[in-house]
């Protein structure tokens, strides 16, 4: 008896006393953000005089007053600005180092550890969910979701699916002899970077496998790059019977496609075929923008990559990247104008990648959009308008629990406290290490440098 008096005394210690009886079966934890002012990932305006009631990983209620007692953690926002978690729509959490290193020569557990300690450190710049655009990112993604290893939520595409030739077909040599040739698949294959399938029935296949490996969205390479080792800048990849195969394979599972593409016959192709989503798209010319907001498909491109120069990547100076890298960036300031003047369904992502370094500009993406954008349209992007876009993989989601990118009652508790208010200053969330007072993903706290 003296046993389940005590046991009923712990439970109810760590409930408030404002929830109904019903309730106090199961012990949750209880957390009240008050003092703060709120940016909801949508409204222009803050709120202001309310609190925030979470329990365990979800907001639960947003009041003018939250009563609390000993057993609920009190978080004083001292006046600064409550903004739901960031998204980056576009990383490779599984590339910090030159792709055909990462792919061919790095050992798996290096590869490994380089994307434990990204993944952490995107956290730490506000990132609370990512869409990963092409990698085997599922082992992380599993020891992140188990709170092995803190980083982001992860929406993850897996393996890319390339045409040979295509931005996917990452082996340098001239010679290689394809797994057409030789039965052998290639490495990149083995180690779940990429499916190399050409024709209808190949790029059927590669999207089946892609979608068995538990990937939210498939990726696709749908026209030349800049980083790929053998495709021209500006050549399309892909027909229109294989990208309208694989977006019907992604439909079959209740998803979507998202393309990488610069040139204009690439992403005209892509968009007929029902591809949702237009990654990098430099190249598109005004009747393809007026095409994509017809249809309204997401433009997921980058501002900052392409605001820097070839000094800024060493590496690529003198190579045929370099080459591409500028011929792409004499686009840029076209399509940044058009995306605006056509009003086009914008995501952010940054598709910082290569080194620990590179992918640390992840948050410049902030300053190189102000040109272009409002500070409120630009948190908007990394807020509510990237959740709009993830929930395109329906039931493939792996967070369908809570809502993403907003504050509200039912939203998960992917929360930062900002130092200022970044609805009027934005550069604010290009030094998060500075400005980000309170970093909590899932309900659970990984920065709180407030003042007690
Ligand atoms: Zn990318």
């Amino acid at each position: 008896m003296l046993r389940k008096t005590l046991l009923l005394a712990l439970c109810m210690s760590a409930v408030p006393s404002f929830l109904p009886a019903a309730q106090n079966q199961k012990t949750h934890h209880y957390t009240v953000i008050k003092d703060v002012k709120i940016f909801d990932g949508k409204s222009e305006h803050l709120l202001k005089d309310k609190e925030l009631l979470i329990e365990d990983n979800k907001i639960v209620k947003i009041a003018s007053h939250i009563d609390t007692n000993a057993s609920v953690k009190i978080i004083d926002g001292k006046g600064k600005t409550l903004i739901p978690g960031l998204i980056d729509a576009h990383t490779h959490l599984m590339i910090l180092d030159d792709v055909d290193k990462a792919v061919y020569f790095d050992e798996p557990s290096y590869t490994g550890a380089l994307a434990v300690e990204g993944a952490k450190r995107t956290l730490m710049r506000g990132f609370t969910t990512v869409r990963d655009a092409g990698g085997p990112v599922m082992g992380l993604k599993r020891a992140i979701d188990e709170g092995i290893v803190p980083g982001p939520r992860i929406f993850p595409s897996n393996a890319f699916i390339s045409q040979t030739g295509g931005h996917g077909d990452f082996d340098l040599s001239m010679t290689y002899l394809s797994k057409h040739f030789t039965g052998i698949p290639d490495k990149a294959t083995l180690y779940g970077w990429v499916y190399i399938a050409d024709g209808v029935p190949e790029v059927q296949k590669a999207a089946r496998e892609v979608l068995r490996s538990g990937a939210s969205q498939i990726k696709v390479m749908g026209s030349g790059s800049v980083t790929g080792a053998h495709d021209p800048i500006e050549v399309a990849e892909y027909t229109y019977d294989e990208l309208k195969a694989i977006v019907d394979e992604a439909k079959k599972w209740g998803t979507y496609v998202m393309i990488h593409a610069y040139s204009d016959e690439g992403v005209r192709t892509a968009i007929k075929a029902g591809v949702q989503s237009i990654e990098h798209g430099l190249m598109m010319k005004p009747e393809t923008f007026k095409l994509m907001k017809e249809k309204g498909v997401w433009f997921s491109t980058q501002y900052a990559l392409f605001s820097k120069n070839l000094d800024d990547f060493p590496q690529m100076k003198g190579t045929p990247a370099g080459a591409k890298f500028l011929e792409v960036k004499k686009y840029a300031k076209r399509a940044y104008e058009l995306a605006s003047k056509y009003k086009v369904k914008m995501s952010w992502g940054t598709d910082a990648f290569g080194s620990l370094q590179l992918q640390a500009a992840e948050s410049e993406e902030f300053l190189a959009r102000a040109k272009y954008f409002s500070a409120v349209e630009i948190l908007r992007q990394a807020t509510s308008y990237n959740a709009q876009m993830l929930a395109l993989s329906g039931k493939r989601s792996p967070y369908r629990d809570g809502k993403l990118g907003v504050i509200a009652k039912g939203a998960y508790a992917d929360l930062l406290i900002v130092d200022g208010d970044p609805t009027k200053d934005i550069t604010l969330l290009a030094h998060p290490e500075k400005s980000l007072k309170l970093i909590m993903k899932d309900g659970i706290v990984y920065k709180n440098t407030l003042p007690n």
